[in-house]
């Protein structure tokens, strides 16, 4: 297929999937961010993918930086990787036992991600999975019940982490969805992103009952949020001095922002490691891991259940390790931090020309331009976006060809297939896109 980008707007075809879906799926979709409810339209629906580009069932060619949400840093259906999971379809799609391939796996995740060094991994399929299973272990290591998260920090959809409390001071924990009891949600309490002496504030609070404070180093679920200097630190030395359990929600920045992830990127090791999205190379995987003694407590060999039929699927983890052994490879860091750095400053700088406020928070190979004047450092400055003026940009790009994530408060992703043409295409397109915003 062409690799020239068209106007990817829903088409006849993406039309009428669409109306289909909406019969027998709840909203058309399987994730409620992909039926594009914040920017209007209906979604194209996607045939295929390939390098950094989409094939849409209106057989348009986009430009992609969802990147499957994250997964796809070598850009989609990288010859290699592909090789690898048809290799492992062959010899059988799973056998809920244990397999040569995830003890390989296991030990390059400990080789690569700092908190996992010397330390123990469990795989998943999610990071979902990830960050529940591993709440529920620095609950049962520590015997305490609380759980401290940040405003606006996504880990997944578990129950007591459904919480959309509000800013400021520590809140207790109002449910963000219905079917979620209060009593689920009472221990979870909620602090800004970026505020060590709010964490030090409720630490001292409930001194003692605190069994983990658990972040995205860089958030990436209010859009791209980069942790002021010496944050993650001073969060390090709080847990430390209280013995509560640091848990790094890496899912998105997992061999994203470092081959070793946030931890390796800003030296901070936490005690416990979520990982998701690329681990998996596209497939479903998830890890958690980190300190020996912590990890002890897992079941069989601790009191701490965990389990999962299709854990360690052999063609998920052979996705998952060939994409590792590839970025381990290759190190290709230095090239993605060039070519997203060139994207952003692109970026920027038509923005600028015609004269729309664009903020371009950006860490590695993820950002996000957030349609306002100032600096974005917690979730409520990322509230204060222009959500119109971005909701128009969203849909100018699409028509010139180019899939950003349909929302405000998501990042985007460059991979290592964004090429020249990838990356010239995107700005001319947001040269006419801001254009069109600013008239
Ligand atoms: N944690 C973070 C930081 C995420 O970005 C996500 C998903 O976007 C999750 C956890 C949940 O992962 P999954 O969607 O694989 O369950």
């Amino acid at each position: 297929w062409t690799q020239i980008p068209g106007d990817g707007r829903a088409g006849a075809n993406s039309r009428a999937l669409f109306n289909a879906a909406q019969f027998v799926i709840p909203g058309g979709v399987n994730s409620p961010v992909r039926a594009f409810k914040a920017v209007g339209g209906d979604p194209p629906f996607i045939r295929a993918a390939r390098g950094p580009y989409l094939l849409t069932e209106d057989g348009v060619t986009l430009v992609d930086y969802v990147g499957t949400w994250g997964p796809a840093i070598l850009g989609h259906a990288h010859p290699e990787v592909v090789d690898a999971v048809c290799r492992a379809a062959r010899d059988g799609l799973s056998f809920g036992a244990c397999t040569a391939g995830e003890v390989e796996f296991a030990e390059l995740l400990c080789r690569l991600v700092p908190a996992l060094k010397g330390g123990m991994v469990r795989l998943v399929s999610s990071g979902t999975e990830a960050t529940m299973s591993a709440l529920r272990l620095a609950r049962g290591f520590t015997g305490r019940s609380k759980i401290v998260k940040v405003d606006g920090g996504y880990h997944g959809h578990a129950d007591f982490l459904l919480v959309a409390a509000g800013s400021g001071a520590a809140t207790l924990g109002i449910p963000g969805s219905e079917g979620v009891p209060a009593a689920t949600v009472a221990d979870t309490l909620t602090v800004p992103f970026n505020s060590a002496a709010a964490v030090e504030q409720v630490l001292e609070q409930h001194r003692g009952q605190v069994a983990a404070v658990i972040v995205e180093p860089v958030p990436g679920n209010m859009g791209c949020v980069p942790p002021r200097p010496g944050y993650l630190q001073e969060l390090r030395d709080l847990c430390t001095r209280e013995g509560v359990v640091l848990v790094f929600d890496e899912v998105m920045t997992g061999f994203r922002v470092a081959l070793g992830g946030a931890g390796q990127r800003y030296g901070v090791i936490p005690d416990l490691v979520c990982l998701g999205k690329i681990v998996g190379g596209g497939m479903p995987v998830g890890a958690y891991g980190g300190r020996r003694d912590i990890m002890q407590h897992v079941a069989p060999l601790g009191p701490v259940y965990q389990a999962g039929t299709l854990s360690g699927n052999p063609v998920a983890v052979a996705a998952g390790l060939a994409t590792l052994q590839i970025l381990a490879r290759d190190d290709p860091y230095a090239a993605l931090e060039a070519t997203s750095a060139a994207l952003a400053a692109g970026l920027s700088a038509r923005a600028a020309k015609a004269g729309v406020p664009v903020v371009m928070n950006r860490v590695g190979a993820m950002f996000t331009g957030f349609f306002r004047a100032g600096e974005v450092h917690d979730y409520d400055d990322a509230k204060a976006s222009d959500l119109g003026a971005f909701a128009e940009f969203h849909r100018e790009m699409l028509t010139c060809g180019v899939y950003l994530a349909p929302s405000q408060f998501e990042a985007s992703f460059v991979s290592l297939a964004h090429d020249a043409a990838a990356i010239d295409h995107t700005l001319s397109a947001a040269e006419a896109a801001f254009a069109a915003v600013a008239r």
